[in-house]
């Protein structure tokens, strides 16, 4: 056996951890300084340290631990599969059970005809595989034209080259000579910091409408599809106005132009609904889909895609794209059960008729807080805006994302990880966060935003830019 036994010294593993482990989205120099704090168990929604420390996971790890944690079914399951069959591929004429099963749970559980379903590792993997099968669609319905992809600024679709691409992050498209060719950015829908004088729901058919004259701009002959997150994850909880979504889809429909739901977040329950795209009332013609799919347990993701869509590439040859862990056996099978205990459980219903509803509740109460200039939720994902003056919907005069970064700060040292973007505070718990576990994160949150502002009041920052 190679399990990390009882560890070594936390001193000593962040050290080790400073020589020889590159961290994701990390500025190196700066954490090897301060050490990293080791996680080394968890179980529910509560994260343990190397020293003991019971740390509420406001953010289900990276948005994916629907399930919480410590479910023992996912690792029985995995070491049951990984001693029938640990490996086979899907390439050359060959499947296996639990792939066959997944994609068929899959196709139960999507909206409308999403009823094939294409694997790959990751979120990022899964929207790389769709930049190529939109285009590879128009060009086997004749139109080889319909290249360009339509996204957003501020979007997130992971962090390969094609995923970053569709990504609107302009300090991830400065790394790396991105974005690729085809790829356009239009405005995001965040009434909050970019809505000016007009009401959301003005706001919101005006940002919709950016998308018809992207689409008249490149001609509608040049345009494959257009991407988005049915509410901006990454980007800070971006949750569109009313009017926004029923907009695009109108588009979409006008111009022939593919609806790329991106649910990695989305997906799973964490909207109070199976699918973003149901709460959103979304008819998308490709999904991706990864995170909660599996709850994190295993890395997986993947494209729910259309009858229409597959019928015309399973149609136009060979679809010359894979990956070696494309419906990965031991994968497949944890996304398995997790979706069934998911399900029997009545994890989602819950969330979405009784939890959900209760950290709306108290969510929306943290508006009230001197520094908060909006809170914003959609089922259980939910975001507020920082800000030294309210009424102005005021950014801070210092450098973006300073006293978010506080917050965050205080926020762990209070044993709540609640993520800061910019000066946004988000959070994405564990769909089986319990009433009182609410309660627990608000009273945190709290307690981490009253330290935040005398802190900050006393070094001079609550100051307007
Ligand atoms: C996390 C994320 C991705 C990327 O998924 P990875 O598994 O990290 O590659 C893509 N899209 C959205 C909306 C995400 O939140």
């Amino acid at each position: 056996m190679t399990l990390i036994p009882n560890h070594l010294p936390t001193a000593d593993l962040q050290a080790l951890d400073a020589a020889h482990h590159m961290h994701p989205f990390t500025d190196g120099d700066e954490l090897n300084a301060k050490g990293a704090r080791i996680i080394t168990r968890a179980d529910g929604v509560y994260l343990t340290d190397s020293e003991g420390a019971q740390i509420l996971d406001g953010m289900a790890g990276l948005w994916c631990v629907n399930l919480g944690y410590g479910r023992t079914e996912l690792a029985d399951v995995a070491a049951e599969q990984m001693r029938q069959l640990p490996y086979y591929n899907t390439f050359f004429q060959t499947s296996h059970p639990p792939v066959i099963a997944l994609a068929k749970r899959l196709a139960e559980l999507a909206p409308g005809d999403l009823n094939h379903v294409f694997f790959a590792g990751s979120g990022s993997e899964a929207n790389d595989t769709n930049i190529r099968m939109v285009r590879h669609y128009w060009a086997a319905r004749g139109k080889p034209s319909k290249k360009t992809i339509i996204a957003r600024k501020n979007g997130y679709h992971g962090s390969t080259l094609g995923g970053a691409s569709l990504g609107g992050m302009s300090g991830m498209h400065a790394q790396g000579g991105l974005p690729i060719p085809d790829v356009t950015h239009i405005d995001q829908p965040n009434w909050y910091h970019e809505g000016g004088d007009t009401s959301p729901e003005e706001f919101g058919l005006e940002r919709a409408r950016q998308l018809e004259a992207e689409i008249a701009r490149l001609g509608e002959d040049n345009v494959a599809a257009f991407i988005a997150e049915p509410v901006q994850g990454a980007g800070g909880v971006i949750v569109p106005p009313e009017t926004y979504w029923p907009e695009i889809q109108r588009i979409c429909d006008a111009h022939e132009i593919l609806l790329i739901a991106d649910e990695v977040i989305t997906g799973f329950g964490r909207t109070g609904n199976w699918f973003g795209s149901q709460t959103w009332n979304i008819r998308p013609d490709i999904m991706t889909i990864a995170k909660g799919l599996s709850s994190g347990y295993v890395p997986i993701g993947g494209s729910i895609v259309s009858d229409h869509v597959a019928e015309t590439i399973n149609g136009a040859g060979d679809f010359n794209h894979g990956y070696t862990y494309s419906g990965h056996p031991v994968a497949a099978a944890v996304a398995l059960e997790n979706l069934r205990i998911l399900d029997e459980e009545g994890i989602v219903t819950r969330c979405g008729a009784e939890t959900a509803p209760y950290l709306r509740e108290k969510w929306m109460q943290l508006a009230d807080h001197p520094l908060v200039g909006e809170a914003r939720i959609s089922g259980m994902m939910a975001g507020i805006a920082l800000t030294p003056d309210k009424a102005a919907r005021a950014s801070f005069a210092a450098e973006g994302g300073t006293v978010g970064l506080r917050c965050r700060e205080r926020c762990f040292a209070n044993n709540l990880v609640m993520r800061h973007v910019g000066d946004n505070m988000i959070i994405a718990p564990p769909l089986v966060i319990s009433k009182s576990e609410i309660d627990t994160l608000i009273e945190r949150a709290v307690k981490s935003l009253d330290e935040t502002l005398a802190s900050i009041t006393a070094d001079g920052l609550m100051v307007a830019a």
